[in-house]
This record gives structure tokens, C-alpha cells and sequence, in this order.
């Protein structure tokens, strides 16, 4: 079926661009994954070197992530995913977090990160009562990604969506308008949608600016937020307790490590559409 189009064979080594460092890649290494290339690692250890939480900041994100998830199916009762900035398939992937709680869940993925389409089919392994696909597309057009096959036959835009934006906006400068991107993707979602996002800060670890730098330096954004930035990319919406928090105090679990807000330096929340 069209749900399964993406498939390795479509990118060439070439697209892959493996001699320089891609922000998917740097994300897989941190989490322990191996898809990733020498580029990629030397400038994670850079980064490492510079600020030495960035391992403990990418899993505490993800498990964030899965928090979030698990909240939104099976306390708020979201059955529809966009989640635009999906990373190199890490398990449990978002699917796999909801449709284990609802299997009728059905997830929209988009990255534009050739390596993450060459991964996609496992991200399209949905169960038969859900369903998942795959978009390659930039956030940066979210028209395009609105106007799209992939979203428009699996979600019900009638229907309340979950709309996750997890670690992707520190990848995005404000001369792309990262709220104008946020209002134009919330707009079009109904009353009772959640917008779910997270974004690496500074506000808490003075080295966490300089580690940005080596990713500026190899020609990878890195926009670190404070506290007031993240909390404007929910104008309009209604924040879900405890709202803004460094993620690891967003609703944590037996599974959240003893950690300080430096040691994390991600903010986080989500919140509800009226
Ligand atoms: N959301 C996942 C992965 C975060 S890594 C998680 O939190 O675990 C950030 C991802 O955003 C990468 O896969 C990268 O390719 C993607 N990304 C960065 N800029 C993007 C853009 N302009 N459009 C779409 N995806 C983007």
C-alpha cells in the first residue's frame, strides 16, 4: 500500500551526505545508536567536550517524549500523531508507545533528513488496526506538509491530533519564523489538539552556549531558548500541568533519573488547544 512507498533504495550514498555532521545523526550517537558517521561522532564528542550533559539532555528528551505520549493516549485519550522532526528510528518509537496503549493510534512522520527516510519502514511497522506513514519534508513549509498525501489519508483533521515538535526547534533560527511555523501547523488542527514541544536551553549551564558554537561552527543551527521563548510557542494554548518544565520534572516517573536542571537543559511542555 502507499503507506510503505519509502524505502532505502531511493537514497543514494551521495544524498547521505556523510561527510559532514547531520543534527539526526549527532542525536543517534548521543542516545547510543549506530547510525552515524565519523562526522557525525566527531563533532557529538566536540560537543560532548564542551558540554558534558548532552548525553543525559538527548535521553532525557526522549524519554520525555514517552511520557508525553503515553499521557496524551492514555489519560487524554489522542488517537492522531504529526510528529514533524521524527529523528533516526530509536525504540520504543512513538508509534510503539501508543498503539501499545491504543492500537488504533495512527502516526504522521516528517523529517527532512535523507538518513531518517532511509530508516522509515521502521517507522511504518504499524499494527493493522492503526496506521503510520512517512512524509520527507522540511518544517520550514508546513503548507507542503498540510497539503500532503501522507497526512491527509491517515489523519481525520476533524479530529483532535497530537502535534509532537520534539527537539526540532533548536534546529530552526528565528529568521525562519519558528512561531509563525508553530501558529500555522496549530491552526490547522481542531479545538481539543495538543501542541507537544521541547527545546534545548542555556538558561541553566553556562556551557551549554559555547557547545552550541561547535555545531554552529560545522554549519549546523543550534538555537538554544530561555524560559520565556519556549513558553511563546504556546501563546493561545492552554498548558497542561505542571507547563514548562526542564523535562525531566514534566510529570516524572519511577524511570526519571536524580538529575539537576543543568545537568538536563531542555525545556519542555505540552498544551491543549481551546
Ligand atoms: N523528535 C526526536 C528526534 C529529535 S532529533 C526525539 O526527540 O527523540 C531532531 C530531528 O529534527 C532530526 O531528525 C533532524 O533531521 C530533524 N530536523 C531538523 N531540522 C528539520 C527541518 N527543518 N525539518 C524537518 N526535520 C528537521
Amino acid at each position: 500500500t502507499r503507506w510503505f512507498t519509502p524505502v532505502a533504495a531511493e537514497v543514494r550514498p551521495a544524498d547521505l551526505n556523510t561527510g559532514v555532521p547531520h543534527p539526526a545523526r549527532m542525536y543517534d550517537y548521543y542516545l547510543g545508536g549506530k547510525e552515524n558517521f565519523p562526522a557525525d561522532r566527531e563533532t557529538a564528542e566536540q560537543a560532548i567536550a564542551a558540554f558534558p550533559n548532552t548525553r543525559n539532555a538527548a535521553r532525557q528528551n526522549r524519554a520525555f517524549l514517552v511520557r508525553v505520549v503515553r499521557h496524551l493516549v492514555g489519560e487524554v485519550g489522542i488517537r492522531q500523531f504529526l510528529d514533524i522532526g521524527t529523528g533516526i528510528p530509536t525504540s520504543p518509537n512513538l508509534h510503539e508507545v501508543a498503539q501499545g496503549i491504543a492500537p488504533d493510534t495512527r502516526v504522521v512522520y516528517a523529517d527532512n533528513d535523507p538518513i531518517v527516510l532511509a530508516h522509515a519502514r521502521a517507522l511504518l511497522a504499524s499494527t493493522a488496526q492503526g496506521r503510520t506513514a512517512y512524509l520527507d519534508a522540511d518544517i520550514r513549509d508546513p503548507e507542503r506538509i498540510l497539503a500532503s498525501a501522507e497526512l491527509r489519508d491517515t489523519l481525520d483533521l476533524t479530529k483532535p491530533v497530537a502535534l509532537s515538535l520534539i527537539a526540532i526547534f533548536h534546529f530552526i533560527d528565528d529568521v525562519d519564523d519558528p512561531y509563525g511555523i508553530v501558529r500555522r501547523l496549530v491552526d490547522a488542527l481542531p479545538s481539543g489538539s495538543y501542541l507537544a514541544l521541547t527545546n534545548a536551553t542555556g538558561d541553566h549551564d553556562p556551557t551549554f552556549e559555547p557547545a552550541a558554537e561547535t555545531y554552529r561552527r560545522r554549519g549546523v543551527t543550534m538555537r538554544l531558548r530561555n524560559r520565556a521563548e519556549v513558553e511563546r510557542f504556546f501563546d493561545g494554548l492552554e498548558l497542561s500541568d505542571p507547563g514548562v518544565q526542564v523535562v525531566h520534572r514534566w510529570r516524572p516517573d519511577t524511570t526519571t533519573e536524580d538529575l539537576t536542571d543543568a545537568q538536563v537543559s531542555v525545556y519542555g511542555a505540552i498544551a491543549r488547544k481551546p
